[in-house]
Order: structure tokens, then C-alpha cells, then sequence
């Protein structure tokens, strides 16, 4: 399973990508300091970095500059709360490969980690990219579901949260683990929504693949 170092001082924000990461089978390691990154970094088992800019001891910048001159190849996804352009063009032209400006939704977040991690290896077995549970079958490359042989259309938040049930078969999903999983932490609790998108995955997938467990959340029948 990927390996990925996270390198952000907000513990709201590294605990909100640590917990999505983990729950698509990931592994993190967080530092919240930039005086370490560096080290850390070059230690060989990691297979990508999410490197916040606003980094006490010593900013994004700094690290990606020295991490690039030691010749160091690690994929870098730049994490910042600013928006401006000069910032954006400075993290690509410093080397890192990708950019997310907060705030950001964990499924964008998840995308280009998704994407370096394919480009970073670009021999993959289209096996892998293939999650399945009972007859249902996710394409996690082409985002296509599969019923037995028929084709299903879900759209983004839908099959995020298909993947997030085919992920973890028989096991029971809080309300609030899907909330945070598939719309990130710019959410209202209170709101029905999860129940929401549950009622459309049961119309296009079946009935009887999510059942309710009473008062904690829901399960895709194994
Ligand atoms: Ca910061």
C-alpha cells in the first residue's frame, strides 16, 4: 500500500487527510514541522509528499528546494492557503508536481494523489484499478461501475461513496465517516444528506446492497 508523508502544522487539517488517506487503504506518516521534513523525506519508504507551504521552521518552499537539490524525486503535492498564481507557479517551477489550495474537497485531494502515484509508476496491472464487492464492480480509473454486465452512470460524490462501501465490505460506515469521506469537512453535520445519496446508490445499484444498521450507519451486505 502507498506510503505518504504529510508534512501540514494544522492538526484540523492533517487529521482530516490522514483519516481519508487511511481509509482508502493508505498508510501516513504526519510531521508538523519543516525543520523535518527533510530528513524524513529521504528516509526511501515513502512514495509521495503532501507539503503544506505555511510550514513553521522552514516553509514549503525552502524544503522543496533543498529536497529537489539533493536530487531527491519523491512525488510533491503542494498544500496552501494561498490562492495567488506567483505562489502556484513558484511550488511547480521548485519541482513539485501538483498543487491544492485550501480549502479542498478530501476527493480532489484524493485525485491527484491518485494520479502522481500512477504517473510516479507507470506500469500498473489494470487489476488494480478494479474494486469489487458482491456483483458490483468499480473501475477506479474510469470511474465506471459495473452491475453484472450492465453499466451504471454514478457521478462523482456517488461513486466515491460506492468506493468507500466496496472498500470496506460487511463493515458498518458512520454517518459521519461518509460525511467527512465524501464531502470533506466543509459540511453541516445536521444535514440529511448522507441518507440522501444512500437512497440514490440503492435505486441504481440495489436495494438490498446497503443495508441501515440502526443508530450507527450502514453496510454493504458481504
Ligand atoms: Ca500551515
Amino acid at each position: 500500500m502507498p506510503n505518504i508523508l504529510i508534512a501540514e502544522d494544522e492538526p484540523r487539517i492533517a487529521s482530516f487527510i490522514e483519516k481519508g488517506l487511511r481509509s482508502q487503504g493508505f498508510t501516513t506518516t504526519t510531521v508538523t514541522d519543516g525543520l523535518h521534513v527533510l530528513d524524513i523525506a529521504q528516509n526511501g519508504i515513502f512514495d509521495l509528499l503532501i507539503l503544506d507551504l505555511g510550514l513553521p521552521g522552514k516553509d514549503g518552499f525552502q524544503v522543496l528546494e533543498e529536497l529537489r537539490g539533493q536530487g531527491e524525486d519523491l512525488p510533491v503535492i503542494i498544500l496552501s492557503a494561498r490562492s495567488d498564481i506567483h505562489d502556484k507557479v513558484a511550488g511547480l517551477e521548485g519541482g513539485a508536481d501538483d498543487y491544492v489550495t485550501k480549502p479542498f474537497r478530501f476527493e480532489e485531494l484524493l485525485a491527484r494523489v491518485r494520479l502522481r502515484l500512477r504517473s510516479a509508476r507507470p506500469v500498473r496491472d489494470a487489476q488494480e484499478f478494479l474494486l469489487k464487492a458482491g456483483n458490483v464492480v468499480l473501475n477506479l480509473r474510469t470511474r465506471q461501475v459495473k452491475l453484472g454486465d450492465r453499466l451504471i452512470e454514478l457521478p462523482a460524490r456517488e461513486f466515491t461513496m460506492a468506493e468507500m462501501f466496496c472498500r470496506h465490505p460487511g463493515q458498518v460506515i458512520s454517518r459521519e465517516q461518509l460525511l467527512d469521506y465524501v464531502w470533506g469537512y466543509d459540511y453541516n453535520p445536521g444535514s440529511n444528506i448522507v441518507d440522501v445519496y444512500i437512497g440514490y446508490l440503492r435505486k441504481k445499484l440495489g436495494s438490498n446492497l446497503i443495508e441501515t444498521v440502526r443508530g450507527i450507519g450502514y453496510r454493504l451486505r458481504s
